[in-house]
């Protein structure tokens, strides 16, 4: 019997965010993979195993996962999130790549799930509504150097910026550097918006501006959006203000 391999994004946190094939993918397997406090968002059903794991053992998981489901288990590694970003799914990936021939037969399927970005981006209002892209802040996998290159280009050339992993106790500098580097290519007017465990009862979204952004504001739990220099924010009285960023950049023939 050939295994089953399901990689399952839980989304950021809400119920409601966890897609029908999320709940399906997990259910129908005999046991779910996953850093802990991801696994106890997740229903438990009577002979299902668990095996929680810690946050910085995805390798690890993703091959003990790997080798449950070559027994011809179904077996679901759940990510929070989206588990193609910055997550489990590359993970699995590159276990199947090093791994044993016999991997490659399995059934995988990766269960897309709504990442952090598009929950934080939807508390603010649209500020990726035109070009975008998305960086990790964490230099536990690639040189500081070439986020800050990535981070000087994607200003440059006018992307919104998602960061994720802004912040930890491990690399608590990063992000007050990045942000003195986009304060050089950007206005300190650009929009920048805090969301943080968005989804999830304590729930926090900091609306501010690339002069005001605090790095103290921002924890492991957080994404920042910066904007570009054509995002903006719409004043409302008595509401957080909307910020968007046009479909149109300024000159366009429309
Ligand atoms: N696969 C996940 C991202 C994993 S990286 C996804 O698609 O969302 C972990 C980072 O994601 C955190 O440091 C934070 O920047 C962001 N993040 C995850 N859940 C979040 C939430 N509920 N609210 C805000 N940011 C979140």
């Amino acid at each position: 019997m050939s295994g089953r391999l399901a990689v399952v994004g839980l989304g950021p946190g809400d119920a409601r965010w966890l897609t029908r094939e999320a709940e399906a993918a997990i259910a129908a397997a005999a046991a779910l993979y996953g850093y802990g406090p991801y696994l106890d968002r997740v229903p438990s059903r009577p002979g299902q195993a668990r095996h929680p794991s810690d946050n910085r053992e995805e390798a690890a998981r993703a091959a003990a996962a790997l080798r449950h489901a070559a027994e011809g288990a179904s077996v679901a590694v759940v990510s929070g999130g989206d588990p193609g970003v910055f997550a489990m799914a590359a993970a699995v990936c590159a276990e199947i790549e090093a791994g044993p021939q016999a991997w490659r037969t399995l059934d995988v399927v990766i269960v897309p799930g709504v990442t952090a970005m598009l929950a934080v981006a939807a508390r603010a209002g649209a500020p990726l509504g035109h070009d975008f892209c998305a960086l990790s802040l964490s230099d536990n996998l690639k040189p500081w150097e070439l986020i800050e290159r990535r981070l000087d280009a994607a200003a440059g050339v006018g992307f919104v910026i998602a960061l994720y992993n802004p912040i930890s106790r491990a690399r608590p500098w990063q992000l007050g550097a990045a942000f003195e580097r986009l304060r050089q290519r950007l206005p300190a007017s650009t929009p920048v918006m805090f969301g943080r465990a968005v989804g999830r009862p304590d729930e926090n979204v900091v609306v501010t501006t690339l002069e005001g952004a605090d790095p103290a504001t921002a924890d492991m739990a957080t994404l920042i959006i910066v904007g570009s220099s054509e995002t903006r924010a719409i004043a409302r009285p008595g509401r957080a203000p909307l910020v968007y960023t046009p479909r149109a950049v300024q000159g366009a023939s429309a």
